[in-house]
């Protein structure tokens, strides 16, 4: 029976770290110092702390410098804007991320828009936002970035492709859509959303499909054109008792049937997830390129 290529992104994003870290270490060897990234954590939830720490561990094996400031969830609203303040104004910081979500009474939006948009590595910031958009150079938000370079080093081209992006969030599918059409990647874009009729006519037209959507299993094989090229997003808990800890992960396509059906696949864990850290790590080094560039003296 025909299968799917598997697209594998922990191996694809390890080659990204080491091309990171060689580039951080051409840069250094040069006397300057290691591009610092400061991640803001505000409050205890549990998976934020563990992505804080993948990030902050992935960073230190790319020679990429910075630290972690923790605060209470009583923090206010106010005090963390003095927070991002004093980051913006600190030349030894090259990167900001905000980890979120925030708490309740914390506005991500206005948090977020605080930040300078020259040290917005997530690329969430609506100067980033609207750079995109024009095409001009800016952070890309780390998912949609790791989603082209997974393309890109499978050798899959997009150029007058039909693409089909499930979901239009702001971190995901709106940047994605934009990076697809920019020039050079040249696809053909359709954005598909909860409204969306006739879905499964939409996506079975799609050359390339990327579903980030949040809904265990959504895409099914009945949805995806014989060869296509499908990338799953979606990160979904799934009740299974015959697991220690009661659920596994899984996409928001069906793995197992769309597998006969695609030409490549994404697997969920280890396609896109591992991507978006190391697109991190490629902006933060970027970040300290143009803040260099902008400053000759700072080194
Ligand atoms: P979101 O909730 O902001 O957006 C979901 C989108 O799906 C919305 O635009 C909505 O219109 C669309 N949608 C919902 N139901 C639909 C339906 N029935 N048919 C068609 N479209 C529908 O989510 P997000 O932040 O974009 O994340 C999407 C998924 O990707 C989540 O599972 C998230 O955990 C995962 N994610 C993974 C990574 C990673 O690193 N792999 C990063 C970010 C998000």
């Amino acid at each position: 029976m025909q299968q799917a290529n598997t697209i594998d992104g922990r191996a694809i994003a390890r080659a990204v770290r080491t091309e990171v870290r060689s580039k951080v270490d051409a840069w250094t060897a040069g006397g300057r110092r290691p591009p610092y990234l400061t991640v803001v954590l505000v409050g205890d939830n549990p998976a934020s702390a563990s992505y804080v720490r993948g990030k902050m561990r992935a960073s230190a094996q790319a020679g990429i410098a910075g630290d972690t400031l923790r605060f209470e969830s009583s923090l206010t609203e106010e005090s963390l804007l003095g927070v991002i303040d004093r980051l913006n104004a600190d030349r030894s910081v090259d990167g900001i991320l905000v980890q979120l979500p925030l708490p309740g009474h914390i506005n991500d939006r206005r948090i977020i828009a605080r930040l300078s948009p020259d040290k917005d590595v997530d690329g969430l910031h609506v100067v980033n936002a609207g750079r995109l958009a024009a095409g001009q150079a800016g952070f890309v938000p780390c998912t949609p970035a790791g989603i082209m370079e997974l393309l890109r080093r499978s050798g899959i081209t997009t150029s007058g492709k039909r693409a089909v992006v499930v979901g239009r969030s702001n971190l995901v599918g709106k940047p994605l859509a934009q990076l697809l059409m920019q020039k050079g990647a040249d696809a053909t874009v359709t954005v598909c959303h909860s409204r969306t009729r006739n879905l499964s006519v939409v996506c079975r037209e799609a050359d390339i499909l990327v579903a980030a959507i949040g809904r265990a299993g959504l895409i099914t094989a009945g949805m995806i054109k014989p060869g296509a090229v499908v990338i799953d997003v979606g990160i979904n808990r799934v009740d299974d008792p015959a697991r220690e800890r009661g659920y596994r992960l899984a996409g928001d396509v069906d793995f197992e049937a769309a597998r006969r059906v695609a030409g490549w696949i994404t697997p969920v864990p280890g396609g896109v997830g591992p991507m978006t850290i190391a697109m991190l790590l490629s902006n933060t080094l970027f970040a300290a390129q143009r803040h260099a560039a902008g400053n000759n003296n700072r080194a």
